[in-house]
């Protein structure tokens, strides 16, 4: 723990890329490293459902994409990006949780100057992929994730956080599942091998809890 705290005197001005199939846990464990480490976590994935929830034209249009499974175009994300990573909390680092999801917005990334210091790739089976994403359940008012197995929230159907009714995200049906793991293999999957090459890439043993493998990225980060 000392370590960690003392390691994190450094930490705090990191800007890391979490990547990994949907369903391998970057979301959440994104979000307790950001609170420890005090560093903004960039969900794009929460942006566009934002933007969608308030229905304005982009959120409407990338909403068509996300339900089927789809990747939202290269050039409407990589805007998005592109107007979050600027903003003032972004300058002393940050954790992108969901992007970049292809080569050509990998690039854009490194074309808009701002250097990334680590890419964290969460990795586990199919099986579990499927298992965690089709049983997941998300708080409509919150965002809050919770399982129907994993993790229940102590009323059904109702967040323990805001007491927000729980929805199946339309994207979270199996056939949508098969189509996104689909697409994360066809697209985002040679990012691996590109920031590999950049010797930038650690790899995280994600079959276990989103605790366990909070461990893990702590660890991998002090290395
Ligand atoms: P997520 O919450 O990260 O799983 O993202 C949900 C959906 O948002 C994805 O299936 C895509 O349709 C869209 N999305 C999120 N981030 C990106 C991105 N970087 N590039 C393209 N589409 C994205």
């Amino acid at each position: 723990m000392k370590a960690w705290r003392r390691r994190q005197d450094t930490l705090d001005n990191m800007r890391l890329i979490f990547l990994g199939p949907p369903g391998a846990g970057k979301g959440t464990v994104a979000k307790k490293v950001s609170q420890e480490l005090g560093l903004p976590q960039i969900s794009t994935g929460d942006m566009l459902r934002e933007a969608a929830k308030e229905g304005v034209p982009l959120g409407r249009k990338a909403k068509e994409y996300m339900d089927r499974g789809e990747l939202v175009p290269d050039e409407i994300i990589i805007g998005v990006l592109k107007n979050r990573i600027i903003q003032q909390d972004c300058k002393n680092g940050f954790i992108l949780d969901g992007y970049p999801r292809t080569l050509l917005q990998a690039k854009a990334l490194d074309a808009f100057g701002i250097p990334v210091d680590r890419v964290l790739h969460f990795h586990l089976s199919e099986k579990t992929l499927i298992e965690r994403i089709t049983g997941r359940l998300t708080c409509r008012n919150c965002g809050a994730i919770y399982h129907k197995k994993n993790i229940k929230p102590k009323v059904k159907g109702k967040c323990d956080a805001c007491g927000g009714v729980l929805y199946k995200r339309e994207d979270q049906e199996e056939q949508a599942v098969r189509k996104r793991l689909e697409v994360y293999r066809r697209q985002t999957r040679p990012l691996i091998v590109f920031y590999q090459k950049k010797g930038m890439l650690t790899t995280i043993d994600a079959e276990g809890t989103p605790e366990e493998s909070v461990e893990k990225v702590k660890i991998a980060l002090r290395k």
